[in-house]
């Protein structure tokens, strides 16, 4: 589905964003995965060479905060590639603090990585996806991005601004041929989620409609669906994948 596509991961090393990263190796994509250290982005690369040689995948860890690292990177990639055809803003962190324990920094710390970041990806990426006639953007964001969280203030406020970047810039950008959607996962069954001991996860499944803790392949089966020809005339769209968890 994917064929001589070229495509950058962000957060591509580990949990969803490494599903994403292997869903469209095995769709054809030539994918380049940014990680936050050099040691993760190696063992999610020898991870995938074992998988399946002939995949092309490389990898690089610029500071995603950091417009410049990120301008850089992506400019080097477009050097090897002569293109980017999708661009995934993966990487993301999590919070659950409470109002009251907050301080102005750990709001901060989760807008850089969770908002900041996107925004410096996107900048470089949708100059050369205009000058190069076109390309498909997709953000991760989450349910909390509908319904809130109730604790943690920054994550959801965090993911509400990605689903209203992902919606203006599809506005934007549509006039380019560059379609801009936002995948929204529930609880996805990452390292730290598989961690949790039955009596917390077992309430949550019972909360969820399809009684499942979602894998991060069904979330990445939406991400391969968005970077396909398949979603030709779909953008604007904040695709939810958790079972009706939302709400
Ligand atoms: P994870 O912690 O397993 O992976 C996060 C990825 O982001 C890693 O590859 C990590 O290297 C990267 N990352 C973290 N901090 C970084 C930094 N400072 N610089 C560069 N990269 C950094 O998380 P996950 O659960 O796979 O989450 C991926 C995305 O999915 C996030 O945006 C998260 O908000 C979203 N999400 C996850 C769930 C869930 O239940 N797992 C639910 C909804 C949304």
């Amino acid at each position: 589905m994917l064929k001589g596509k070229v495509a950058v991961v962000t957060g591509g090393t580990r949990g969803i964003g490494y599903a994403i990263v292997k869903k469209y190796l095995e769709n054809g994509a030539k994918v380049i995965l940014f990680g936050s250290k050099a040691e993760s982005v190696e063992k999610a690369l020898a991870s995938l060479k074992a998988e399946n040689p002939a995949w092309e995948a490389e990898g690089a860890h610029p500071n995603l905060t950091d417009a410049k690292e990120v301008k850089a990177a992506i400019v080097a990639v477009k050097e090897k590639y002569g293109r980017i055809d999708i661009l995934v803003n993966n990487a993301g962190i999590s919070d659950s603090t409470k109002i009251d324990a907050y301080d102005a920094e750990t709001f901060h710390q989760v807008m850089q990585l969770n908002v900041n970041a996107i925004f410096h990806a996107i900048l470089p990426v949708s100059k050369i996806m205009k000058e190069q006639g076109g390309g498909c953007i997709i953000n991760t964001s989450s349910m909390v991005s509908i319904s809130g969280q109730p604790s943690g203030v920054a994550y959801p406020t965090s993911k509400f601004a990605v689903n209203g970047m992902t919606l203006s810039l599809a506005r934007e950008l549509g006039p380019y041929n560059i379609r801009v959607n936002a995948v929204a996962p529930g609880i996805t069954k990452t390292d730290m989620v598989a961690a949790l001991p039955g009596k917390i996860i077992d309430p949550m499944i019972a909360a969820i409609p399809l009684r499942r803790i979602g894998e991060p392949e069904d979330v990445a089966n939406a991400f391969l669906f968005l970077a396909s020809d398949m979603a030709s005339y779909v953008t604007g769209e904040v695709l939810s994948v958790d079972g009706a968890m939302r709400s």
